[in-house]
């Protein structure tokens, strides 16, 4: 059997690693199919891909939108994309401009918040990538004002926190839309990580069902045993296909190892029966 890790983050949003060196990782830890999904981009695919060849290993090309749904952030995780498909570049383009837009607004607030240069930094150590608020935490980090991410987030990165800044990413039905016209299949990343409760996640589940969506991802580098299994429970209910990644982003941080992730379920149908490899 294969060993699959569906969902991790490169350099080109807020992993660690470069993809090149993100595959090698992968590889080396056993992974035979990996799928690179960062945050509303594309860009580290190519990258990726020649390193796979040279790794010998199966890329998948992937990406993890960015989705508002009922208030709240929701990541669909798009697998086996064409990244060459226009509707598909036209609607992460909108999400770039929104993350380039909302990062100024959060340097302003915690310049407000008694904090200058935050954007500047979050933007340097993005580079090319996607800024996202782990760059924002990694300097907040960094500058002492926390002692770890998980702080970091809480005291200013949350909802109603100084460096909170409420944003309208895609809709759901679009994000599974664009990810569908470019050919791939549609994930719900993490369904344990939204705080929902049953009623909500029976709607969230449904309507994304009804968009289109094939998988929920039930086995999670986030997830605890008992997450897992109420993950297990609604791709039953719903006859959704099961997907398993890490979401690796860096080896600091406490997350699941690449490669290191339990089994799904034996009854559960992987998201990845009918490829063909
Ligand atoms: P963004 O998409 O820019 O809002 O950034 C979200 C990213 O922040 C997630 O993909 C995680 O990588 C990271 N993140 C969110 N909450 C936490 C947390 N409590 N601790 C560490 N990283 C987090
Ligand atoms: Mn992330
Ligand atoms: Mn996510
Ligand atoms: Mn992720």
């Amino acid at each position: 059997m294969p060993l699959y890790d569906l969902h991790t983050h490169s350099t080109a949003s807020d992993g660690a690693y470069s993809p090149s060196e993100l595959v090698r990782q992968a590889a080396a830890a056993g992974v035979n199919v990996l799928a690179l999904t960062d945050h509303d981009s594309t860009a580290g695919l190519d990258e990726a891909e020649t390193a796979a060849l040279e790794a010998g290993i199966q890329l998948i090309p992937g990406v993890e939108i960015s989705v508002t749904w009922a208030d709240k952030t929701i990541h669909i995780v798009g697998l086996r994309i064409d990244r060459h498909c226009n509707v598909l570049k036209q609607g992460l383009s909108r999400l770039q401009a929104t993350r380039l837009e909302r990062a100024q607004e959060i340097g302003r607030r915690l310049y407000r918040h008694g904090v200058p240069g935050t954007f500047e930094a979050a933007r340097e150590m993005a580079g090319e990538g996607m800024i996202t608020r782990t760059h924002f935490a990694r300097h907040l980090v960094e500058l002492g004002l926390a002692g770890s991410m998980k702080d970091v987030f809480e005291r200013f990165l949350t909802r109603g926190k100084p460096g909170y800044v409420s944003t309208r990413w895609a809709e759901m039905a679009d994000a599974i839309a664009w990810i569908r016209e470019a050919g791939g299949g549609a994930v719900l990343a993490h369904p344990q990580r939204y705080k929902l409760t049953a009623s909500w996640m029976r709607r969230l589940i449904g309507e994304f069902k009804e968009c289109g969506g094939e998988a929920l991802e039930v086995v999670s580098g986030t997830a605890s045993p008992s997450e897992t299994q109420s993950s297990a429970e609604y791709a039953r209910r719903f006859e959704l296909c099961a997907s398993s990644g890490s979401d690796f982003h860096s080896p600091e941080t406490a997350w699941v190892k690449l490669g290191r992730l339990p089994p799904l379920p034996s009854d559960l149908t992987p998201v990845w029966t009918h490829w063909n490899h």
